[in-house]
């Protein structure tokens, strides 16, 4: 095992106590988890400030001077007061504790660097606990930039603070040495990509010569991190494509030919038939697909779908048994939609399709798995009942998994457990990911994107409301339920405040009735039984209703191409994804549709900027930046429930997107070369990738 690898306990200034507070707090645990932690700032202590330019507004600064008075002061709590001195003026240091050591420190004689934050207390100008070095001593070995590392609570209680980790680091080294730690990646990679070597790097990162020297040495190990991910996602791909043989639909077959002919409701966009057109060379390929197909809300997604998996069932296996497909939906409410929908666009054809969900009836389910097993079943639409162990297919060709970011990546492989030979797998989204995100999340999924939109919506109009504007906006949804539209009105409700949240809601629903009194106002959400649902809807989506109040059980896939307002009460609640999912519900048909967000007078800065956001733009694939750079990519919709699956220590999806692209280019590159990495010069890059997997449990969960 080289020394990296040893256990953090049997280095010098550790012991068995402390190593057990740092596995505990921090997981570091080896002496290469501890070169891990990095400072998460730098403090120039080349920059010394004259006292007579403190301000009480600035972050931590050094001061260099000498002390010319010392009192201990009683009262409430004893401190001791000092006077120092740099000629341009004076500060006020103070100390609460620790008074004697300091007084032991402490003469008039020596000059001192002080390293602290400057506040002004009343008129004065004071300084508490400050670091202090004498300049005799601090004609340093140590580096012009200070690192700060972060510490818990019980690390500090027991002396680990960021200067005591530094140590430890500094010991690593002394035991270590630079040339100690060992190179991490191919020879031709750090060539070719004139990167520094890890042992420098490292030592930079802790014990930085210049800030140039820094940047180099992050970014080295920005790269390295990265790197990885991509070499480890795309070598995924490559070993699944050598082990298994994908089924191979070698035609686009009758149904689809029938159904272009016949049946088409609109002319497909230029997008629409470009990712068909893809899906096609996959599942003629001889590889199974496993695409992704992001599409924002309203791009026509579902006319996709409908395609593709009438190619899947046009297609026979060699004993000339037909293919089924499935198309699995995140909520009852979507699947009854999607099944409508596809029932409808398909009547001429002779095709079964089902509807298969939670409350199927005992009797319709039975009817419906028998058919699934013997492949009379062509088509099934589903929720996650699909899922089920009693869900048996006779020939699972395609599945399509709608609004992927509600199922979790273990959900989506259950499903391709249900044939032998795995099916092909289209994942649709509308939630758009930035690029570099997705191709750090899904980076072994291919990617399709619909970049255009049915022609003739108009861009959603949308305002940003204070509650006290209640009696404009019910004018203004008036005017447009005359001209004869709809209006969705859209509450929060989450578990943890479900019973408050719920109140809002009936009482909102209470109010829109009185309000319209000469309209019908329904309700639904998500405690009412499937058919009150289903009945709510029904009267919404024909029409007889014209004003649905609800939770966001609308969120994802609804389509009710007359509604033309969307009024989101509460809408600081929502996150951007959720707000821009919502507001997607209307602009679906050719009228001018609108967003109304209702807040609360008094928003974060955060939540300002977030319906700022929101009124400035109806792109998704930028509202999907910008709350990237709100929350950081690891709150991002489709990450969520998981986080990400694997850990960064340095990099930031956000800022490091260029790196992102390049090193994902660079390890396609080595792919290229290598395609399963065999060749010894590469084994380090097998051995680092492995070292990576036993850190991120998770790991395996993306592939
Ligand atoms: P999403 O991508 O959000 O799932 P849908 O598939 O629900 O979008 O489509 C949104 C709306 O656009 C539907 O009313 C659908 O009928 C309509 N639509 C889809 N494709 C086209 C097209 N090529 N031309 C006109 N309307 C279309
Ligand atoms: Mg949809």
């Amino acid at each position: 095992m080289d020394i990296v690898h040893r256990n953090i306990k049997y280095l010098a200034g550790v012991g068995p106590k402390r190593a057990d507070v740092l596995a505990s707090d921090m997981n570091v645990v080896s002496y290469d988890d501890m070169l891990q932690l990095y400072p998460y700032k730098y403090v120039d202590r080349s920059h010394l400030y004259a006292i007579n330019e403190l301000r009480s507004d600035m972050p931590y600064v050094q001061i260099k001077g000498r002390f010319y008075s010392l009192t201990t002061v009683e009262g409430r709590q004893q401190r001791m007061v000092a006077q120092f001195t740099d000629g341009t003026g004076s500060i006020e240091i103070v100390w609460f504790k620790g008074l004697n050591y300091i007084k032991g420190q402490i003469n008039s004689t020596d000059e001192y660097i002080l390293f602290g934050k400057p506040s002004v207390f009343g008129q004065k100008l004071t300084m508490t606990h400050p670091e202090m070095e004498k300049v005799v001593a601090a004609t340093m070995e140590t580096s012009p930039l200070q690192p700060f590392y972060n510490t818990s609570e019980r690390m500090k209680n027991m002396g680990l603070n960021s200067k005591a980790i530094h140590k430890i680091v500094r010991n690593i080294f002394v035991e270590v040495g630079v040339s100690g730690i060992e190179e991490t990646l191919p020879e031709s990679i750090v060539r070719k990509c004139n990167l520094m070597r890890r042992g420098e790097a490292i030592c930079q990162i802790h014990f930085p010569q210049n800030t140039p020297a820094l940047e180099n040495a992050r970014y080295r190990m920005k790269f390295e991190e990265l790197f990885y991910i991509q070499l480890s996602l795309l070598k995924n791909r490559n070993v699944n494509r050598t082990k298994s043989s994908g089924i191979v639909f070698g035609k686009a077959g009758a149904y689809l030919n029938q159904f272009y002919k016949e049946c088409l409701p609109f002319e497909p966009t230029n997008a629409q038939k470009r990712v068909v057109k893809e899906m096609m060379a996959d599942m003629s390929s001889g590889r199974q697909m496993n695409r992704l197909l992001q599409g924002d809300v309203g791009s026509g997604k579902t006319l996709v779908a409908l395609m593709v998996m009438l190619i899947a069932i046009g297609n026979s296996r060699a004993d000339g048994a037909r293919y089924q497909a499935c198309i699995m939906a995140p909520t009852e409410i979507l699947a009854a939609q999607h099944y409508e929908n596809l029932t409808g666009m398909l009547k001429q054809l002779d095709v079964r399709v089902e509807l298969l969900t939670g409350s199927t009836k005992k009797k319709a389910r039975t009817e419906i798995l028998k058919g699934l097993q013997e492949g009379g079943v062509d088509i099934v639409v589903g929720t996650h009942a699909l899922l089920e162990d009693t869900v048996v297919f006779n020939n699972l060709g395609l599945a399509v998994v709608d609004e992927q970011h509600r199922f979790g990546v273990a959900q989506r492989a259950r499903l391709w457990a249900k044939a032998s030979v795995p099916p092909h797998i289209l994942v649709m989204t509308a939630t758009p990911i930035p690029r570099t995100l997705a191709m750090t999340v899904y980076g072994d999924l291919d990617v399709s994107v619909i970049d255009e939109l049915p022609p003739g919506r108009k861009p959603v109009q949308t305002e940003h409301y204070f509650h006290n504007s209640r009696n404009s906006l019910n004018r203004f949804i008036r005017e447009q339920l005359q001209q004869g539209r709809q209006c969705y009105v859209v509450y929060p409700l989450i578990e943890e405040s479900e019973r408050m949240d719920f109140k809002n809601l009936t009482e909102g629903f209470e109010y829109m009735k009185e309000a319209f009194k000469e309209y019908d106002v329904c309700m639904v959400h998500g405690r009412m039984s499937s058919d009150e649902k289903d009945e709510a809807m029904r009267r919404f989506v024909s029409g007889e209703s014209h004003i649905m109040v609800a939770t966001t059980v609308i969120e994802v896939g609804v389509n009710v191409p007359n509604a033309s307002v969307m009024i989101i009460e509460s809408a600081e609640r929502f996150g951007l994804s959720q707000l821009h999912q919502l507001r997607g519900r209307v602009g679906r048909g050719a009228d001018q549709s609108y967003c109304i967000l209702m807040t609360d007078f008094k928003l974060s800065q955060e939540t300002r900027k977030r319906m700022e956001v929101m009124v400035g733009t109806t792109d998704g694939f930028e509202i999907a930046e910008a709350d990237m750079r709100l929350r950081g990519p690891g709150n991002i919709e489709g990450t969520q429930q998981s986080g990400l699956p694997f850990t960064l220590h340095i990099s930031d999806l956000v800022k490091d997107g260029p790196i992102v692209t390049y090193t994902r280019e660079k390890a396609m590159e080595l792919l290229a070369a290598d395609p399963l990495l065999q060749m010894p010069e590469n084994a380090v890059a097998v051995r680092r990738m492995s070292d990576i997997a036993k850190e991120n449990v998770n790991w395996s969960r993306i592939s």
